[in-house]
């Protein structure tokens, strides 16, 4: 049924899932009935955010994977595949902040972004999307951009911007050339979503000020991406793919 949200029998794969948004997606698929592998390169954490799933009842496989490196990709989607079976969604949710502005960035800074939040993406929807190309049932992959792939902040996360929206471009690109496969390709732009990361940030005066500009006058909860990301990966989104759900509040209506 086109507006189910049921995920029973699927097997999804979220990168980056040792803390915040990652770790609660792979709670709210597997909520939703999907078998769930938990990628990050915390194994302690791991090991207890998928406990966490099992104990209630879901079931949740917990590998070593390092993003950036093709062969660390390689051998944790093998062994996804091994154990859950073959994966039918691919959450790219691995990511890391910038720490300096554009001039005072040196090379090693702009490479590790990119290579997180861009090529990890790249990497792991290549293992993943060959693979679903195999095995011919068709596939999901989402990827968690940022309101940022498409607007900037004043003197601020400038290469973080530009990873993001190289993710925009490549959840576009993947779509297109993955669509005939029944590989549908999206992306969530979060606005500000607190975690344990950020929610200091977020509650101090220049919180505050940021808060303003969000037309709901609240900043996000992750449950608040919930409904994009089933959307997303069930059935009520088969025919939705190369598009980037803003999922921000109203954050990027502030005026210019
Ligand atoms: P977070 O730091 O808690 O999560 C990022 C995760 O990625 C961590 O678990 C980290 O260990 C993992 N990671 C980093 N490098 C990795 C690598 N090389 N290999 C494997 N895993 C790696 O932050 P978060 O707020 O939960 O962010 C999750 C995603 O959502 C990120 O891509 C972030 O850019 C995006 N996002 C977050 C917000 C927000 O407000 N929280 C807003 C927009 C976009």
């Amino acid at each position: 049924m086109r507006t189910s949200f049921d995920l029973t029998g699927q097997v999804a794969f979220v990168t980056g899932a040792s803390s915040g948004l990652g770790a609660h997606f792979a709670q709210t698929l597997s909520e939703a009935g999907a078998k769930v592998v938990v990628g990050a390169r915390r194994a302690d954490r791991l090991k207890d955010l998928s406990e966490r799933i099992t104990a209630s009842g879901g079931t949740a496989l917990a590998v070593d994977l390092d993003v950036t490196d093709a062969n660390s990709v390689a051998q944790a989607v093998a062994r996804a595949e091994d154990e859950a079976g073959p994966i039918s969604i691919l959450v790219n949710n691995a990511g890391i902040p910038p720490r300096a502005l554009s001039l005072e960035m040196d090379e090693a800074e702009w490479d590790s972004v990119m290579d997180t939040n861009l090529k990890g993406a790249w990497l792991m929807g290549r293992e993943v999307g060959r693979r679903m190309v195999d095995h011919g049932n068709g596939g999901r992959i989402i990827n968690i951009a940022s309101v940022l792939g498409w607007r900037t902040v004043a003197k601020r996360v400038q290469s973080y911007a530009v990873s993001k929206a190289g993710m925009v471009s490549l959840t576009e690109t993947l779509a297109l050339e993955l669509g005939r496969d029944g590989i549908l390709v999206n992306a969530i732009g979060p606005g500000y979503i607190k975690t344990e990361l950020n929610t200091e940030f977020l509650e101090s005066a220049p919180g505050e000020r940021i808060q303003k500009r969000v037309a709901v006058g609240r900043f996000g909860e992750p449950e608040d991406l919930d409904g994009a990301l089933l959307l997303l990966a069930g059935p009520a989104g088969a025919y939705i793919t190369g598009t980037v759900i803003a999922v921000d509040g109203g954050l990027t209506l502030s005026t210019l």
